[in-house]
C-alpha cells in the first residue's frame, strides 16, 4: 500500500472512530462522574475527569489527523484511553457496574480496530492504568451502586451499541459497494467501458451451454477497425481513442436485448448473438458496418468529421463445436473480409464449412459463394 493510501485508510478510520469517541468518552465520564460525586475529590481530578471525556476526544481526532500516520496515532490514542479507562476504575473504587461499562467499550473499540493483538495491548495498558490508579488513590474499593449511578450508566448503555451498531451497519454498506465497483471495473474496459475480453468470453462460454440445452441457434460477429492504424499515425494515439469510444458508443447504441458486445482487442470488437441464425446474424452485422461506415468522428476543433469502416467476420455456432473452434471460424471469416478488400460482411457457412463472401450491399447480398 503507498503512503498517500495508507494515509487516506487511516483518515476515514479517524472519521470513523471520533464521533464514536465523542459520544463513548462522553457518556462514560457521566456515568464516572457520578460515580465520584458520592467521594470526596480534588479539584485537579475532576478537571481531569472534564478534560478526559470532553477534550479529549476532539484533541486525538486534531492530532490523528495531523500525523504523518493517521492510522498508527490512532491506535496510540485506543490504548491511551484503555489506560485511562482503567485509572478511572480504581478512582471509583471499582464501582461494578461502571468499571464494566467502561471497560467493555473500551475494549470493543480496540477489538474492533485492531482485532485480538490491540485488545491484548489495550489489557496492558488498562493494568497500567489500574497500576497509576493504585498509586494516586490507593486501594478503597467500594462495590455498592446507587439508584443514581444506575440511571447516568443508562445512556451510555443504549446510545453507545446503537452507535457502533450503525457505524457497524455504515461499513458494511461501504463494503458492498466497494465490492460492487470492483466487480464492475474488473468487468469492463477502461476506455470503451464495453465489456472486457475475459468477462466476455467467459459469458459467451456460458451462453453455449444454455443454447445446447434449449437448442437455439446462436451466432457470433468479430468487427475491426480498418486502417486504424492510420488514423493514429494521421492524428495521434489520442484521437484514435476518441475513435475507438465513438463507435463502442456507437454499437452499444444499436445492440438488443440479450446481445452481448466486448472489446475483444485493441480495435476489434466481439458480439454475441443469442438466438439468432446464420442469416439473422448477417443483417445485424450488416447494419453495424453501415451504422459505423456512415457516421462522422469527433476529436477536437481541429479534426471533425472523420470516417472509418470496419470489416466483419460472422460465425454461426453449430452443435459439437466448442468456443474456440467457433470463435476460429468467425476469425476466419474476419480474415476474409479483410483479405477482399475491407468496409465488407463475411459470413463463415456452417454448413459449408467455409468463408461465404456475401456482397457488400444488402441489395445483392445473396450473390455469393463460397471463397
Ligand atoms: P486492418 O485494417 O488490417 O485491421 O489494419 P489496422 O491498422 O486496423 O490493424 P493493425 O492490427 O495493423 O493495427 C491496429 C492498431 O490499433 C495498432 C495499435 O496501435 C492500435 N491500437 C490498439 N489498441 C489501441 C488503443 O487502445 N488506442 C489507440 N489509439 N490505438 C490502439
Ligand atoms: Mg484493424
Ligand atoms: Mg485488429
Amino acid at each position: 500500500m503507498s503512503k498517500k493510501d495508507e494515509s487516506v485508510r487511516g483518515l476515514s478510520f479517524v472519521k470513523r472512530v471520533y464521533p464514536a469517541r465523542t459520544l463513548g468518552l462522553g457518556l462514560g465520564g457521566v456515568a464516572v462522574g457520578t460515580v465520584l460525586l458520592a467521594q470526596d475529590f480534588p479539584v485537579f481530578y475532576w478537571l481531569l475527569l472534564l478534560v478526559n471525556g470532553l477534550v479529549w476526544p476532539h484533541l486525538a481526532y486534531v492530532i490523528a489527523c495531523r500525523s504523518a500516520i493517521p492510522f498508527q496515532a490512532e491506535r496510540r490514542h485506543l490504548l491511551l484511553d484503555s489506560g485511562s479507562g482503567g485509572f478511572w476504575v480504581v478512582a471509583m473504587g471499582f464501582n461494578p457496574l461502571v468499571s464494566t461499562l467502561i471497560l467493555m467499550m473500551l475494549w470493543m473499540n480496540n477489538i474492533a480496530a485492531g482485532g485480538l493483538r490491540l485488545f491484548l495491548k489495550g489489557l496492558a495498558t488498562t493494568g497500567i492504568g489500574l497500576l497509576v490508579g493504585l498509586a494516586a488513590f490507593g486501594w478503597h474499593p467500594d462495590l455498592t451502586t446507587g439508584d443514581w449511578v444506575v440511571y447516568a450508566s443508562l445512556p451510555m448503555l443504549v446510545a453507545y451499541p446503537v452507535a457502533i451498531g450503525l457505524i457497524t451497519y455504515n461499513l458494511a454498506i461501504q463494503l458492498h459497494q466497494q465490492k460492487e465497483l470492483l466487480k464492475r471495473l474488473s468487468r469492463t474496459d477502461g476506455l470503451t467501458g464495453l465489456y472486457n475480453r475475459y468477462y466476455w468470453e467467459s459469458r459467451t462460454t456460458e451462453s453455449i451451454a444454455v443454447a445446447r440445452r434449449n437448442n437455439q441457434p446462436m451466432a457470433l460477429i468479430l468487427l475491426d477497425i480498418d486502417h486504424f492504424k492510420a488514423i493514429n499515425d494521421t492524428y495521434g494515439h489520442v484521437a484514435g481513442d476518441q475513435v475507438l469510444k465513438q463507435v463502442a458508443q456507437l454499437l452499444r447504441m444499436n445492440l438488443r436485448e440479450g446481445e452481448l458486445l466486448g472489446r475483444y482487442g485493441g480495435e476489434e470488437f466481439a458480439l454475441l448473438l443469442p438466438n439468432t441464425t446464420q442469416d439473422a446474424a448477417y443483417a445485424t452485422a450488416e447494419r453495424l458496418r453501415l451504422l459505423v461506415g456512415q457516421a462522422l468522428y469527433e476529436i477536437d476543433e481541429r479534426v471533425s468529421g472523420l470516417r472509418c469502416s470496419i470489416s466483419v467476420g460472422v460465425a454461426a455456432f453449430r452443435e459439437g463445436q466448442g468456443y474456440s473452434e467457433w470463435f476460429r471460424a468467425a476469425d476466419a471469416a474476419l480474415y476474409q473480409a479483410k483479405h477482399i478488400g475491407r468496409n465488407t460482411t463475411v459470413v463463415f457457412d456452417s454448413t459449408l464449412q467455409d468463408v461465404l463472401v456475401l456482397h457488400k450491399h444488402p441489395g445483392d447480398q445473396r450473390a455469393t459463394s463460397p471463397v
